[in-house]
């Protein structure tokens, strides 16, 4: 085994329902656009595009129940609820007919957006980095296994602030299905175990300021809930 020059990090991770155990992260991919009246609330016609995917560092997952400080650089922080595919085996090239034994869970998460920063990277043409992929910007609530829930197709997926409700859709408005996802996302590159796709967001995002708090959830699987505190 290697000796290393400086302590290795941590293994990023995510709590397992009903567990102490956790599901250890190596990627995070996410799917933009992926239900037709988010595209749409966002400027964009749905049924033009095929799907894209821009990636969030692993240690960009936090716990439900975490309180996340407002993020720097920003004036406009966005939330997404997202269903959340845990990847448990790897592959290229996955038919999407086999694409759902590839998956070892799911989980409800939230894409935290620095919007503002997006908007002007569109714009500019620059890259969405800045924009996605910051700080705890990738929280997820406890994975539940797809050997006890089965593969959801459908089912409300939903997201509340100070418990009023801002996204309401149904997974069975999702543009690209999961085993579609899985599929292009694996033409793209090499997916592993511990890998997470977020698979994008219904409508109603929007922003949040210190004092929040964030509840969502997807029928079937899970709840996650989040507070936004004070910039650090
Ligand atoms: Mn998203």
């Amino acid at each position: 085994m290697a000796t290393f020059v400086i302590t290795p990090p941590d293994p990023a991770s995510v709590a397992v329902a009903g567990s102490p155990d956790r599901f250890p992260v190596r990627r995070i991919f996410c799917v933009g656009r992926n239900y037709a009246a988010h595209a749409r609330e966002m400027g964009n016609d749905p049924d033009r595009e095929p799907p894209f995917f821009f990636g969030k560092p692993a240690d960009a997952v936090v716990d439900s129940g975490t309180i996340i400080p407002y993020p720097p650089l920003t004036e406009s922080l966005h939330y997404e609820v997202e269903l959340v595919v845990a990847i448990g085996r790897g592959g290229v090239n996955i038919d999407a007919t086999d694409a759902l034994g590839h998956v070892w869970g799911y989980g409800v998460g939230i894409d935290f957006t620095r919007r503002d920063l997006q908007d002007t990277a569109k714009k500019m043409g620059r890259p969405w980095d800045w924009a996605k992929g910051f700080d705890r910007s990738a929280p997820c609530g406890p994975l539940v296994r797809a050997a006890d829930i089965g593969h959801p197709s459908a089912g409300r997926i939903w997201l509340s602030v100070n418990g009023e409700s801002r996204q309401q859709g149904d997974l069975a408005e999702l543009i690209w299905t999961i085993p579609e996802v899985i599929a292009i996302c694996s033409q793209s590159m090499e997916l592993k175990a511990g890998d997470l796709i977020y698979t994008g967001t219904p409508a109603g995002v929007g922003a949040v300021t210190p004092g929040d708090r964030i509840a969502a959830g997807v029928d079937g699987v899970g709840e996650i809930a989040i507070a936004i505190a004070n910039p650090r």
